[in-house]
């Protein structure tokens, strides 16, 4: 999708193309930190990253897990955004990495720094260091330990390697300038010492290398042509080009940043994420409400629909915030097409057809889609419609069934009302109805009475019951970022279980995962964990219409 629309981007590659600056090559990367599940937020980098990989090598793009801090790091994230990433519709090929397989390497790196005086072993404590940095406006102090010998640094960086020294006793610091307007640039942190065991490399390091520096010698060391991150990274990019200047990489990798994708109502931040999880909010990462990849697939949203999102929002530099209803329009867009139609009722009320015997009907998939196939349908003189559907008195401006009105099944005929009975409480309980044999195939009642509205209904002799979780968005505020309590933002309609949905009898063999439009209803897909055979559990993914434009 992404491959013929140009941005900021493809310009600055076209160029070097041109050029000769990269050798004809264009190699990206996607660099998660396997810290916690993929959003919305992380398809833009991917389609981004694997698209131009795509569209310029017809090759793959790395995907590198930037394990470098492992008090945050878990084995399951790595899975999980590997599975994310395929299911979105990429594949890295033989292109997987890990920083951490770097760790001997960056450390020959940091041995070089330190041997050509670009970096020191600084034994200031952390709030030492804090106060040295300075701030906007005013210089950063040297450290006492800047002039230390290129011998000493090397000694006491092998023993930090080592273990010899306590966490949060020293660190190794790049050597740049405590003057530089560019806060980033006075003399950074490129090692820490952190006791922790790490999820690939286990008990062999207790000193981590930085992000900045990590980051740029893992481009560099991967040929990566074109390093592309999001804005809050410009700052950083001083730094970037120095660590790769001063490694001696003769590969430069070039670090261009774009704007994050922003969606309103919703939020895309790894840990207020969490704090919906962990204070139960939400049923979990992959709740049907959440914007992780899990959670819009466990929903029903296609991977399709999440790349068209990427390619309508575009790249560029410009901060912006994309409507959700936009998203919930490519949703509708791709599902309309793509999904066959099914009959669904959520809120039963029971018709007796007094004249309808047994019959089967063989109705369209896909009304306007003849390669969707036909199924066949049953119809008796037992049905469902939904209770919103009929009035007593039909007022006028609705489109329903009345007592003494009529009104057109869906695929099937013309039905007229002439009685109802009720319940001890006054609730409608059943209506009493009679068919017009000569309206199939949508033609009209001989005495050209027409219907008032068209219904969908199921065979109440054969349909199946089913639980149908109806979904809105977890937010009913437009910045939830914003808030300083989560909680505030809720909507607390965003979920409603329906306990006893009456499907057509064909839903009963649907696997998970399966999308349909329930005619008239919306889109639904057939929940990934909970649904089965024996338990029939359908997610709401959209509605048929935007009910949030004002
Ligand atoms: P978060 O802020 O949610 O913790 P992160 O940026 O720390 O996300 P990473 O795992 O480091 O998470 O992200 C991997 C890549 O995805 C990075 O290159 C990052 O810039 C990109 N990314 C993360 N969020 C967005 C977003 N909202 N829009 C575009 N790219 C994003
Ligand atoms: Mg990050
Ligand atoms: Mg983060």
């Amino acid at each position: 999708e992404t491959a013929h629309k140009t941005n900021f981007i493809r310009n600055i590659i076209d160029r070097d193309l041109a050029n000769n600056k990269t050798h004809g090559k264009v190699i990206t990367r996607f660099p998660p930190e396997p810290n916690g599940y993929l959003h919305i937020g992380h398809a833009k980098s991917i389609c981004l990253n694997f698209g131009l990989a795509l569209a310029y090598q017809k090759g793959p793009c790395h995907l590198r897990f930037d394990d470098t801090n492992p008090a945050n790091e878990e084995a399951e994230f790595v899975a999980a955004i590997k599975e994310d990433v395929k299911w979105l519709g990429f594949d890295w090929g033989d292109n997987l990495f890990y920083a951490s397989d770097y760790f001997e390497t960056l450390y020959a790196l940091a041995v070089k720094l330190i041997t050509e005086g670009n970096a020191y072993v600084c034994d200031l404590t952390a709030d030492e260091v804090r106060a040295h940095r300075g701030t906007l406006t005013e210089s950063g102090k040297d450290s006492p330990y800047r002039q230390r010998s290129v011998e000493e640094n090397l000694q006491k960086f092998e023993q930090m390697r080592q273990g010899l020294f306590d966490e949060g006793t020293c660190t190794l610091r790049a050597k740049i300038d405590m003057s530089a307007g560019n806060i980033n640039m006075r003399d950074p942190a490129l090692y820490r010492i952190k006791k922790v065991t790490h999820p690939h490399t286990g008990e062999l390091w207790c000193i981590y290398p930085m992000y900045d520096f990590a980051h740029a010698a893992s481009d560099a060391i991967e040929s990566i042509t074109h390093s592309l991150c999001t804005l809050e990274f410009q700052d950083h990019r001083p730094l970037y080009d120095w660590v790769v200047e001063k490694c001696g990489f003769e590969n430069k990798p070039q670090q261009i940043e774009f704007s994050r994708l922003n969606l309103n109502y919703t939020i895309t931040s790894k840990r207020k994420l969490k704090y919906l999880v962990e204070h139960k909010l939400v049923s979990g990462w992959d709740d049907p409400r959440m914007p992780t990849i899990r959670g819009l697939r466990r929903r029903g949203v296609t991977p399709a629909a999440i790349r068209r999102l990427i390619d309508l929002v575009g790249i560029s530099k410009q901060d912006s915030i994309t409507d959700y209803s936009l998203f919930e329009e490519v949703i509708r867009d791709d599902l309309n097409q793509t999904a066959e139609r099914r009959n669904a009722v959520l809120k039963p009320l029971l018709v007796e057809i007094a004249n309808l015997a047994n019959e089967v009907l063989n109705v369209p998939n896909h009304p306007q889609n003849p390669d969707f196939g036909r199924r066949d349908i049953s119809i008796s003189n037992r049905i469902y419609i939904e209770q919103d559907d009929f009035m007593e008195q039909l007022e006028k401006g609705h489109k329903k069934l009345s007592l003494n009105g009529r009104a057109r099944l869906l695929n099937a005929y013309v039905i007229e009302c002439y009685d109802l009975e009720k319940d001890h409480l006054g609730n409608i309980a059943k209506l009493k109805c009679r068919y017009l044999p000569e309206t199939l195939g949508g033609k009209k009642p001989s005495d050209g009475i027409k219907p008032q509205g068209m219904l969908h209904w199921v065979d109440a002799n054969n349909c199946i019951n089913a639980e149908i979780k109806q979904y809105d968005r977890l937010f009913n505020c437009e910045n939830p970022a914003a808030l300083d309590n989560l909680e505030q933002g809720l909507n607390p309609h965003s979920l409603v279980v329906i306990n006893n949905a009456k499907l057509e009898a064909s839903l009963a063999q649907t696997e998970a995962e399966t999308r349909f439009q329930f005619n008239r209803l919306g889109y639904f897909c057939a929940d990934q964990v909970e649904h089965s055979a024996s338990n029939i559990v359908f997610n709401q993914i959209v509605n048929l219409r935007d009910t949030w434009a004002s």
